[in-house]
Formats: structure tokens, sequence, C-alpha cells
């Protein structure tokens, strides 16, 4: 880590924590900058007027007062200037938003995804975002986000492992997005996402998340943050019943054996969902005693069938858990995920903010 923090550096810190202000309140006064930033008011100023000279901030249109304009002092964050993209990448298709800074979704795109090696899977990839890029060109990109299935190395950029293309191995995702479109790229995994969105619009600090479809990811934030870390809480093979229903990795009883067969091509096998609820209770208590989560929302495919076992799958939680009360919900929204990559992607392109 670095000792020092040049004076350039410094200042670049300074334009960010603004502008973050600046979007996270909507409008905003000179006072209140410098009161949340605890910057001087010439500090705040020439900051400010750097924001204005990039076209990121503009002054909130000012009231008129029994006929006398007042002098403007509201600022605001530019809504049709830089945007961010966020992306969507998983098996059966990608989804993706253009964003501007002031969260507004200003497009959404959607298309399905077949392809059988890698390079039917990248150039897919490049064909999605590039149309994108493209009905944007005139506009400033900022940045970009990426929701990410399979296994990932997030410090790195490296997408390991993608579900169904064998040939798939160790692509630096985040590198080469970066050359081909020229933004800054986020890559991370799918439930981080998923729980990124969320935070967004749950008041928990110590929240689960747990996406069920053919497989089952997980993650959790604990005081607010995202626990984070390259093989942490891939919990698929977590044994939740000894010598229990075979696994695809070779082992008996994982979680993902009870959770994978309930979803076929022909809709929800509802006997596979029955004898999912005990090892999913047992493993949800299991987590809430690791984490003190008091938040747990249950999202992926699965979510859509929760009239069949929701019932019973809380009362068998509770048969577990009789610890503080904890709010478990289904959440069916599919778009969580590419709404927290973009999300990301807005975080990132204000900390990034070089001007
Ligand atoms: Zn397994």
């Amino acid at each position: 880590m670095k000792k020092y923090i040049g004076l350039e550096e410094m200042k670049n810190v300074n334009c960010s924590s603004v502008l973050g202000v600046i979007c996270n309140c909507g409008e905003v006064s000179r006072k209140q900058i410098t009161d949340i930033t605890g910057l001087s008011w010439g500090g705040m100023t020439k900051i400010v007027n750097k924001l204005f000279e990039h076209g990121y901030i503009e002054e909130a249109k000012c009231e008129k007062v029994s006929g006398v304009k007042r002098t403007p002092n509201i600022i605001r964050v530019c809504r049709d200037k830089h945007f961010v993209i966020g992306l969507d990448i998983n098996r059966v298709g990608f989804g993706a938003y253009v964003m501007n800074l002031a969260g507004d979704i200003i497009k959404e795109y959607s298309s399905d995804l077949s392809y059988c090696d890698k390079e039917e899977l990248l150039q897919a990839i490049f064909d999605f975002i590039g149309q994108i890029a493209d009905e944007f060109k005139e506009k400033k990109l900022l940045a970009m986000g990426v929701a990410m299935q399979g296994i990932l190395d997030v410090e790195n950029g490296i997408s390991v492992r993608f579900p169904h293309c064998p040939d798939w191995k160790n692509i630096p995702i985040k590198d080469i997005l970066k050359e081909e479109f020229g933004v800054e790229v986020f890559i991370e995994h799918d439930p981080n996402c998923m729980l990124y969105s969320s935070q967004h619009e749950e008041e928990s600090e110590n929240m689960l998340l747990l996406r069920m479809d053919n497989s089952v990811g997980m993650a959790a934030s604990v005081n607010g943050r995202i626990i984070r870390g390259n093989g942490l809480l891939e919990v698929a093979h977590c044994i939740v019943v000894p010598q229990g229903k075979e696994c695809r990795c070779g082992e008996k009883g994982c979680l993902e054996a009870y959770v994978a067969p309930c979803l076929s091509k022909n809709g929800v096998n509802k006997q596979a969902v029955y004898e999912l609820v005990e090892p999913l209770a047992i493993f949800m208590n299991n987590m809430v005693r690791i984490f003190h989560s008091d938040t747990i929302i249950l999202t992926g495919k699965l979510a859509k069938y929760h009239e069949i076992f929701e019932k019973e799958l809380l009362e068998k939680f509770h048969q577990f858990y009789d610890g503080e009360e904890i709010s478990v919900r289904f959440v069916e929204e599919e778009e969580r995920a590419v709404r927290g990559a973009t999300l990301i992607a807005v975080q990132g392109a204000i900390e990034r903010l070089r001007i």
C-alpha cells in the first residue's frame, strides 16, 4: 500500500467524493456539500467548478419567487451527458441497462444466447455490447459493470470458467472488454450484483442472498459490506445431507444435488422441491448463524415457484432457528443482477473520476 497520497490523487479523491455526494443526494446546495465532505468552501468551489466544466453537474432550475429570480444555488447531476452500461452474462442470455449517473435507466436490452465454444461466446458478447456502444457513441460512456456466471477471479478480472463452455478457461474478460470498448470495466459474481442491487432497496445491513436455479449461488453482506474474495461463499457443494443425493461433483448430499433437480425444461419438479425443503432450511440456519443475517433473500428461477414450498420452508427453518426474527423473502425479479452490475458501474465511474 502507498504510504503517501500525492496531491493530484488527493484532488481526484475529492472530486469523486463531491460527485458522489451530488449523485446520492439528488439535489444539493454548496453548503451541504461542504458539510458532508468536510472540504473548505474554497476547495469545494474549485471542484464544483471543475465538475461544471466537464458537464457532470448542472444548476437545478431556480424557482421564481414573486417574479424575482433567486440566485441558483442548488446543484444536481446532469442526466444526459455521462452513462454507464451494466451487463448480465449468464448461460441462457444477456441483459443490459444503460444508466446515467443519477441512476435513471435510459434503455434496457436483452438477448438470448447460444454458443458451442469460446469463440462463439466471445463473439456473442462483443456483438451484444457493440450494438449498445454503437447506439451511445455520441454520448460519453464511462464504465461497464458485468455480472457473470461461472467461476470468477474478480480481483484480476478473469472469467475462470463459464457454464457449458468447456474451452472457456481463464479468459481475462475485464482486459478484453476494456481494450475493445475503451471504458473502465468492473466484473462481479452475479449473486453479489443481486445483493448490491438489494442493498439499494432494503434497510438491512446483514443480508444473505441465495440464487437458486440449476445451481446455487450465495452472497452475504455484513455490516453493510458485501463479503468478497475468490472462492469464498462457493456454497453449492456444502454437504447438507450426509450420504444424501448424488451430486454431479461426485460427492453425496451437496446442496446443489437438491437444488438442481427442482427445475427442468418442462418446469418445476414438485417432488424434488419437497425434498429440497429440509436441506435448504438446515443450510439457511447454518448460514444465518455464521453471518448474523437478519434478512434472507431467495431468488433465481426457483423463486418463481415459491408458492409450492414457501410455507413448509419457513416452518422448517423456524424449527431449527428460534433466535431473533429473520425476514425471509422470495424475490422473483430477474433483473436484479443486471441492475446491480449497472449500479456497480455507476459507483466505479464516480470513484475512478479523473478530471
Ligand atoms: Zn457437489
